[in-house]
């Protein structure tokens, strides 16, 4: 039995971490464990250009110790109005690592997202030419889809005939949630590839509504099914190179979590790289968690993996319950809080 493990230091391909008081908050717990994370610009107001993009990564690393190894990549908003000539620079000038596509009104902060998918072409054009990676929110928010079914619709309204227009297009499939989604991916790899969050590995919908509502199981995509889960949490634990790790970890304040509307999002930036190796041990494919965590992301992205390590060791701890961001009133709830947890990243 293994309880001792060694892996490549990985990366967190999908993060939120907010802004101000929360940002400063939620950043340490990933800064602590992964080399590099994708910093998602649904901030009120959003990443949109490449100026907000250089002054959010200042205001990142500045909640850091100075010594941090930790690498903020920072995202690009992507609008109707998105001007390429703007992307281009920020993605020259080291700015940029990818752009992040919203439907309009798909998640959190997403009301300016993409309406208008033929005005974001000549976007798209350029970031094919250029080399620069598109993250999407694979969700039809089409009223008459049903929110079961939105990740299916996208793939077929959206993503094949995005990914056959653009073949040079290298694309993330972000929070895969759904069988169907795990083998169009597959299909679809090289070209594309996908980031699994660990509770989409853990929870189905009965989980989550079975037995009263959950509100910290809320979250956008929706929990699936049984079949879905098995999927996602097989293809992961494979090694296969076109799935990776991508937490979504993403911070609400209590009551807007559990207001009449909650917001959608599960803060597990403080238990994840611990939940990812407790689901890669109960699998029996611990050998494949480094493929996981830390190669196949940065191969999909085209940069080197980290050069240095962590080690994980199989030892029981207490998870928090919640982190404060300013003062006693505001304060997250984290996903697993109160949880005896198996594994733990003993040195990072
Ligand atoms: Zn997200």
């Amino acid at each position: 039995m293994t309880t001792r493990i060694t892996i490549t230091r990985p990366d967190d391909w999908h993060l939120h971490v907010r802004d101000g008081a929360m940002l400063k908050a939620s950043l340490p717990f990933t800064a602590r464990v992964f080399g590099r994370a994708i910093l998602m610009p649904n901030l009120v107001p959003p990443v949109l250009t490449a100026a907000d993009g250089a002054a959010y990564r200042q205001r990142a690393m500045a909640v850091l110790p100075t010594d941090t190894k930790f690498t903020p990549l920072i995202t690009c908003y992507l609008t109707d109005d998105t001007d390429p000539d703007d992307v281009e620079r920020g993605f020259r000038e080291g700015i940029f690592t990818a752009v992040k596509l919203y439907p309009a009104n798909a998640t959190t902060n997403s009301a300016a997202g993409v309406a208008d998918y033929a005005k974001i072409e000549r976007v798209l054009a350029r970031m094919e030419k250029i080399g620069m990676l598109l993250l999407i929110h694979c969700e039809e928010v089409d009223p008459t889809v049903d929110v079961f079914d939105r990740e299916a619709v996208f793939i077929d309204r959206r993503l094949i005939p995005m990914a056959k227009k653009f073949p040079g297009l290298k694309i993330v499939f972000e929070h895969i949630s759904s069988k169907i989604g795990i083998d169009y991916v597959r299909s679809a790899a090289p070209q594309i590839g996908a980031s699994v969050t660990p509770y989409h590995m853990q929870l189905n919908r009965t989980d989550w509504l079975g037995w009263g509502n959950r509100p910290y199981m809320y979250c956008m995509p929706v929990i699936k099914t049984e079949q879905d889960r098995i999927a996602i949490r097989q293809a992961a634990t494979s090694g296969e190179a076109c799935f990776f790790l991508g937490t979504d970890s993403a911070p609400h304040p209590v009551a807007r979590k559990l207001g009449v509307i909650g917001s959608a999002g599960l803060f597990n930036s403080p238990v994840c790289m611990e939940t990812y190796a407790q689901i890669f041990d109960e699998d029996d494919k611990l050998e494949n968690l480094e493929k996981f965590a830390s190669l196949n992301g940065p191969k999909h992205y085209g940069l080197p993996p980290n050069s240095d390590t962590i080690t994980l060791e199989k030892t029981s701890w207490t998870a928090p319950e919640e982190v404060l961001f300013d003062g006693p009133e505001e304060r997250a709830l984290i996903y697993r809080g109160g949880e005896k947890i198996p594994w733990k990243v003993v040195s990072a």
